[in-house]
């Protein structure tokens, strides 16, 4: 097996030289601003041991990446109760389309669609004030991240409210079949922040140990959640992870990943790494363009796949 340390400095001086690097999003001007240039990868390991490349130290916008972490949060509050509003099939769609949920009486395809993100959210709210939820958002992630700093970018989450006439759509959309059942301006006010949350390369490889791990973080001998229940997650992550990007994601790099338009991806290596990779830069379907490419050489050169 190669050394780990030397692929991931293979990687990152490979996609610091690259020259197509896609395009940064443009719906908000603080993702607008970002730099092109910016490469991250962080990869913790069952030991705690953490290996890093490039820029693994600096906060990005997580963007959907969140809603990994609120639909675990979700399933706790909830349990399988959840599946009843949220679906869990690809889309085959963009992140924000509203076509499926006319067809489908108002139920989301799955989790990560943002339809089916903002649905979660509503679950994970349940009687709860807006403030309430967010404050346990980043309660679990500074804990599963090992970080006190993990914040919310409040600027981002103006900008997401400012411009998000779309979501407020879907929210609008679901609530009159009673999938959403909360006040609509608080559900999207807690999702737009939690979209809004800026964490590091290296803190959202170790928000994601919990995944890789069968639900425990074995550094901190923690239990997070059980063991089907990771499983599962990191099934909807394969299959539902990109949008309509998923099918090619699991076909090029073969582990669970999520992405955000911030650039970010978390993608898992069942039993062995939780890897986080961040180049803002999108392709097409809003995916990070060298964030996929990275992570395919990673899992190659590691034999990480989880296709074998
Ligand atoms: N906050 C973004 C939105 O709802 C998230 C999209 C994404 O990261 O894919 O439009």
């Amino acid at each position: 097996m190669p050394d780990l340390k030397t692929v991931l400095a293979e990687i990152t001086a490979a996609m610091r030289a690259e020259t197509t690097r896609g395009a940064v999003a443009d719906y908000i001007p603080e993702l607008r601003r970002v730099p092109l240039d910016r490469f991250g990868i962080a990869v913790v390991l069952r030991d705690g041991e953490e290996v890093t490349g490039g820029d693994a130290d600096q906060p990005f916008s997580i963007q959907s990446i969140s809603k990994v972490f609120t639909l675990t949060l979700a399933l706790g509050r909830a349990g399988d109760g959840l599946w009843r509003r949220v679906g869990r099939e690809p889309s085959g769609d963009p992140f924000n389309s509203i076509v499926q949920l006319e067809h489908e009486r108002g139920i989301p395809r799955n989790p990560f669609i943002n339809a089916g993100a903002i649905a979660v959210t509503d679950v994970l709210m349940a009687g709860n004030r807006p403030r309430e939820t967010l404050a346990e958002t980043l309660r679990f992630l500074r804990f599963v991240a090992e970080d006190d700093d993990i914040a919310i970018d409040e600027a981002v989450a103006r900008s997401e409210r400012e411009t998000g006439f779309l979501n407020a759509s879907l929210a609008n959309y679901m609530r009159a079949f009673g999938v959403v059942q909360g006040d609509v301006e608080h559900v999207l006010g807690v999702y737009f922040h939690h979209c809004a949350i800026a964490m590091s390369c290296r803190h959202l490889a170790r928000a994601g140990r919990y995944l890789a791990f069968n639900g425990r973080i074995p550094t901190l001998g923690a239990g997070i959640i059980n063991p089907d229940r990771a499983r599962r997650i990191n099934a909807l992550m394969l299959t539902c992870g990109h949008y309509d990007g998923s099918g090619d994601f699991a076909f090029s790099v073969g582990l669970p990943g999520k992405s955000g338009v911030g650039g970010g991806v978390l993608a898992v290596a069942p039993g062995t790494a939780s890897i986080a990779v961040w180049s803002p830069g999108l392709d097409a379907k809003g995916n990070s363009l060298l964030g996929r490419i990275a992570l395919e050489r990673l899992a190659r050169a590691m034999q990480w796949s989880v296709f074998g």
